[in-house]
């Protein structure tokens, strides 16, 4: 903490509060709730992190401490108090692995517990070793006393890209091995910062987890598709695909499908928060969506594959362009109905959602009366 400010991640007042007002509204809360979100990261006490790390590359780390604007990754570190993490800590050996034992015996039952990387099983987990334990032995010794397994990334997430063919070690993800205590996936290869941030920040205000998606992803970054906020959907929608890496279509930044993007069966905000605060994402760049979110996709469809596209979703975000040119455009008129159906099925939805009975809390931690009490 700056000792010149009363703002963690040693920020200034205004970077502090513009973070605070960015993962507001990551988390689909209104506007004027950042004020609570902002207050729960200046008073909470700071929840002790074990952050365990197996079979996998550090790149979530990486992306996370080494993004071109380092506020994200101090305001992180300073929010949580972050008691063993094999690449940051300063000490190791016997020293760390005691570390490790006291916060875990000080902490039962109040440490989030962050795992990092694919855990192997086979031949009794040998392939993933770490002060003479395997992956699965570690695991087994933190996660009971977890107050929430925090499953960064994709491999620890799914099994990532050491689950995929043959899967020599027999790599699986976090809830494969661990089913008695409510588990976040935060998936993404790597995952985006301000997902992770997002999430922490909610346990502090909210002293709860998130609403979970089927696939244990909070719903406030994984609900919507790709696809429906990307910037190329306009080209999409009018029919205009780069057909090829360095066409005319590609350089003018039409729509990536053919080419193999994703972005049709992934769930994730990258369209929309994007990376590096500096508004770039790989679509953005002329790269198709890999889908690295989605466990049936990543690694298992070959890049350059089309995806089907099986529940269309409307466009979101961007006001369509161009959609006449060379009357390849729909009607507007047609559009304008297909408008109006898609909000009258949307309504009748939200009303039988206010209408169906609460379901109770899952050990996934998914729960419907998660909505913040304004
Ligand atoms: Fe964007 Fe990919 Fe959808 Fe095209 S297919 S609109 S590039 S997400």
């Amino acid at each position: 903490m700056n000792k010149d400010s009363q703002f963690p991640g040693e920020l200034p007042r205004r970077e502090f509060i513009k973070l605070c007002v960015t993962a507001t509204a990551i988390m689909g809360l209104p506007f004027r709730m950042h004020s609570q979100v902002a207050a729960a990261a200046q008073s909470s006490p700071r929840p002790p992190v074990i952050w365990l790390h197996f079979q996998e590359c550090t790149g979530c780390s990486e992306s996370l401490l080494r993004s071109s604007h380092p506020t994200v990754s101090s305001l992180i570190l300073d929010l949580i108090s972050l008691d063993y993490h094999e690449t940051l800590m300063a000490g190791s050996g016997a020293q760390a692995e005691q570390s490790l034992h006291e916060s875990m015996a000080a902490n039962r039952g109040k440490y989030l517990l962050v795992v990092e990387g694919a855990i192997p099983k086979a031949q009794n987990g040998i392939f993933c070793k770490i002060g003479g334990k395997t992956a699965v032995e570690l695991l087994r010794e933190a996660a009971p006393g977890a107050a929430a397994v925090l499953c960064i990334g994709t491999c620890s997430s799914f099994g990532g890209i050491q689950s995929v063919g043959v899967n020599p070690t027999s790599a699986v993800g976090v809830r494969d091995l661990v089913t008695d205590r409510p588990i976040v996936n935060i998936p993404g290869c790597p995952p985006n910062p301000y997902n992770f941030l997002s999430t922490v920040l909610y346990y502090l205000t909210f002293k709860r987890l998130p609403k979970l998606d089927a696939l244990g992803r909070p719903k406030f970054a994984y609900g919507r598709k790709i696809h429906e906020h990307c910037e190329r959907r306009p080209h999409f929608d009018a029919g205009r695909f780069a057909q090829a890496y360095g066409d005319a279509g590609h350089a003018q930044g039409y729509c990536l499908y053919k080419l193999g993007c994703k972005g049709p069966a992934t769930y994730a905000n990258c369209s929309v928060q994007r990376f590096n605060d500096v508004g770039v994402w790989p679509v953005s760049i002329g790269h198709p969506c890999i889908g690295c979110t989605e466990p049936d996709i990543l690694f298992k469809l070959p890049i350059a594959e089309k995806v089907q596209i099986h529940d269309p979703t409307p466009f979101d975000s961007y006001a369509p362009a161009n959609l006449k040119e060379k009357g390849k455009g729909p009607d507007p008129l047609t559009t304008g109905i297909v408008g109006l159906a898609a909000g009258a099925v949307i309504g009748a939805g939200i009303m039988m959602a206010k209408k169906l009975p609460n379901a109770s809390p899952t050990q996934t931690g998914e729960s419907h009366d998660h909505e913040p009490k304004e």
